[in-house]
């Protein structure tokens, strides 16, 4: 049985009082979380606050990107060992805005994934088609691709300690969100190509559906067999649906 897990995305939002009053609502309203998992992934200047204003509570943080290399002469990067150091659990990796605007493609992505294993820390794996893709139905073709770079650069055990996330281009930031049905396709898909590597593995990986998930469809969604929870963005900066999300992925 696979445990639930929501996962805020803040994106480049943000600022000290807001995201004080932000993590102290979280923590009240996730208090009571009896099976599902929960965390958020903030700007790196904000990992020291999430980290003194989330210790010992349900919430776990991390960041929203790492550099694939240990150290060195990389001005502006930002190391896995260094977000060790602030506590930090979950980093995403592949998100189709890095992918899109910043050019990260697929062995950027899965040396990323890498360096974050290396470290202990887990990895989110993002992967996604976008509307030109998906109305040219490559969907499978796009994801599968994105999923087989990872497994092949992570290998089972890799994959066996990582997240994955799958996020239409097309229902991020939106509104537009993908039917259960659609997303449970997808998920079903990338797990059984998992399941192609290592049966057991598939099995237990947590596969995330990211896209426009809100308070009001988050449990149709996390209802589907393959939808182990959400990776939100615009809902996660407001209290109250992100609690209630996380209460919908809070379920037998
Ligand atoms: C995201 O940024 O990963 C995301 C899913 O955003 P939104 O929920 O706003 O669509």
């Amino acid at each position: 049985m696979r445990q639930r897990l929501a996962v805020g995305n803040w994106k480049m939002h943000g600022n000290l009082p807001e995201n004080r009053s932000l993590l102290d609502a979280v923590v009240a309203g996730v208090a009571g979380l009896q099976r599902a998992a929960c965390a958020v992934c903030v700007p790196f200047p904000y990992l020291a606050q999430a980290q003194s204003a989330l210790a010992g509570s349900k919430v776990a943080w991390g960041a929203q990107n790492v550099s694939q290399h240990p150290k060195g002469a990389f001005t502006g990067e930002v190391s896995a060992a260094m977000l060790l150091e602030f506590g930090c659990r979950y980093v995403l990796v592949g998100h189709s805005e890095r992918r899109q605007l910043f050019g990260e493609d697929d062995a950027t992505v899965a040396a990323k994934a890498k360096a974050l294993l290396a470290a202990g820390l887990t990895p989110i794996v993002c992967v996604g088609e976008t509307l030109a893709e998906r109305e040219g139905n490559i969907t499978e073709q796009v994801v599968g691709r994105q999923v087989a770079a990872a497994a092949d650069a992570l290998g089972a055990d890799g994959l066996a300690a990582s997240v994955m996330a799958y996020e239409p281009v097309w229902a991020i930031g939106t509104g537009k969100t993908a039917s259960p049905e659609q997303a449970q396709a997808v998920h079903a898909f990338i797990r059984g190509l998992l399941a192609g590597r290592d049966r057991k593995m598939a099995g237990s990986v947590q596969i995330l559906y990211g896209g426009s998930v809100k308070a009001s469809n988050a449990a149709e969604l996390f209802a589907k067999a393959d939808v182990d929870g959400g990776l939100i963005g615009g809902a996660s900066l407001v209290a109250g649906e992100f609690i209630a999300i996380c209460k919908a992925a809070d379920v037998a």
